[in-house]
């Protein structure tokens, strides 16, 4: 009968959705949502993904979005290969040390080895600046501001995540040149600037801005700036994207110099040099962000599908007269928001109810349901819901194309005052080390005063490792056991006293430093 039938496909509809909680099961969760809703696949290689339309179509806007900016900076973009050599990945001592564990090389063709083993990029420094050497040979020739978007394989052993930490990986790499310090050093701000502007403007999620530590900065750069973020649901920090200033390190080991605008007598110059990247984790700290126990939840600003038309209320009753209204009607609305640049889709499958519709689409995280059914017909509107709170809204039809970029806005701007409201919640200020501790099981990042030196950073670390009561069951070797690292010592300072101490050993304090449980 109809009644069962319609039965089996509510049964379906529970099927396909989330089945775990949260806040109770926070990897299974995510796996879940990022599956379920689409963006991602797992594949047979282990640490790689298949990123789906759903989050591919994220990537392209936040592609689109800092194309448009770094273009206007005068970068440009390039691709080169994936391959280096034995000789030349080696060329900077400290770069190699940090990346050689994770490289991943290529020994066989066929079924004959090769003379000599060629790596995949771990990054590109390495590939890129030899021909940085052969292309610049006067000061005319800087800046030189090259990016590109490829993906780098790192070949981690820590427990791989969807998105947050995979063994191949999409990004974008920009390298610059510069003749002066003070103009990479302005460059790198910028970068940053605009990594918090993906986060903030494109994905509704907060970040702090900061400088790593010395021992967390990039192998073989002078210093590191970052954008960190922070994933409430299980208190740990993540970095978010990275701004390097390389100094005139890799200058120096590949000859990158002109000669002294000062004149031909002076020494050389070796150009100053930044690296700068931000990878598709991004789209994971957006998912864990702002999704919930129906599915995903994605910012209109980067949704594929930012509203879904789906026709409602036909029934056996319905006269053919009011259901063709209804079709047409919703074919018409979803034709006038395309018109008006909003991401518009009509699901008029009559094979499946409203109800299950509505929670497919739920899953696949589209902003805003809107709703069209004989009431709405005869009352000339639309009711429309959004995903992230349910709140409902009925909107005229004659001011649709005013009215939903207007909620689509208000949404965006929602979700990124909620996830800062929770971000600016746990991080907390902790100056005595008592209190250090039970602030981070409290799902905290923290702000302490610190005296800047390695060692102490170290002490940290190892003293805050502790076994807490949660979620034992996460099979992450970086479980909630492990200690608090440095996250970034943040450009936004909270006033340190003048007799302040470190929050770990006798020295004094020298600056706030962010510590947190990590990804
Ligand atoms: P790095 O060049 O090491 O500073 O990396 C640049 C950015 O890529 C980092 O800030 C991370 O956000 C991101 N990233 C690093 N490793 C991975 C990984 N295994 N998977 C995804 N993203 C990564």
């Amino acid at each position: 009968t109809k009644s069962s039938k319609n039965d089996a496909k509510l049964e379906d509809a529970k099927l396909i959705g989330i089945t775990v909680d949260k806040a109770k099961d926070f990897s299974s969760w995510y796996s879940q949502v990022v599956v379920k809703g689409e963006m991602l696949d797992y594949y047979d290689v282990s640490g790689c993904y298949i990123l789906r339309p759903n989050s591919y179509a994220v990537w392209e806007e936040i592609q689109d979005w800092f194309n448009a900016r770094i273009k206007k900076m005068g970068v440009q973009n390039s691709y080169f290969p994936m391959f280096v050599s034995a000789r030349v990945l080696e060329k900077e001592k400290d770069h190699i040390e940090g990346f050689a564990p994770e490289v991943a090389w290529v020994t066989r063709a066929g079924s004959s080895e090769l003379d000599e083993h060629i790596a995949i990029r771990p990054t590109s420094e390495t590939v890129m600046y030899p021909y940085y050497s052969k292309w610049i040979r006067s000061h005319r020739d800087l800046p030189l501001k090259l990016n590109q978007w490829n993906s780098v394989v790192r070949w981690e052993f820590k427990h791989p995540q969807p998105f947050l930490r995979t063994r191949e990986f999409l990004w974008q790499e920009g390298h610059t040149a510069h003749l002066t310090k003070q103009e990479a050093a302005t460059e790198v701000d910028q970068i940053l600037e605009l990594y918090a502007g993906v986060y903030e403007e494109l994905l509704a999620v907060p970040v702090v801005k900061g400088r790593k530590t010395e021992n967390e900065k990039f192998a073989g750069g002078d210093y590191t700036t970052t954008v960190e973020g922070f994933i409430g649901a299980t208190g740990r920090g993540i970095q978010g994207a990275t701004s390097h200033h390389l100094g005139q390190n890799f200058s120096k080991m590949f000859n990158i110099s002109v000669e002294n605008p000062e004149g031909a007598d002076k020494p050389r110059v070796f150009a100053y040099q930044n690296s700068w990247g931000l990878s598709t984790r991004v789209i994971g700290v957006m998912v864990m962000t702002h999704s919930d126990n129906k599915g995903l939840v994605l910012p209109p600003r980067v949704a594929q599908t930012q509203a879904v038309v789906i026709p409602v209320g036909l029934t056996s009753k319905t006269t053919d007269e009011v259901r063709k209204a209804i079709n047409e009607g919703a074919e018409s609305i979803e034709k006038r928001l395309k018109d008006a640049d909003v991401r518009a889709i009509g699901d008029y499958r009559d094979i499946y109810t409203p109800g299950w519709k509505f929670a497919e689409w739920e899953l696949k995280g589209v902003p805003l349901r809107i709703e069209f059914g004989p009431k709405d017909l005869t009352s000339e509107q639309v009711t429309v819901v959004r995903r992230d709170n349910s709140a409902k809204y009925t909107v005229k039809l004659a001011e649709l194309e005013k009215r939903i970029p207007e909620i689509l806005v208000q949404m965006q701007k929602e979700l990124l005052e909620n996830a800062r409201k929770d971000f600016d919640e746990h991080r907390v200020i902790v100056d005595e080390w008592k209190d250090f501790v039970p602030a981070l099981n409290a799902k905290n990042v923290i702000l302490s005063p610190w005296c800047g030196v390695a060692e102490c950073e170290d002490d940290i670390k190892d003293s805050s490792a502790t076994k807490d009561d949660g979620e034992e069951e996460e099979v992450d070797e970086k479980a909630p056991s492990m200690g608090a690292k440095s996250l970034c010592i943040p450009n936004e300072q909270p006033p340190l006293k003048a007799d302040q101490k470190c929050v770990r050993c006798d020295r004094k304090a020298i600056t706030y430093c962010m510590f947190g449980r990590s990804y």
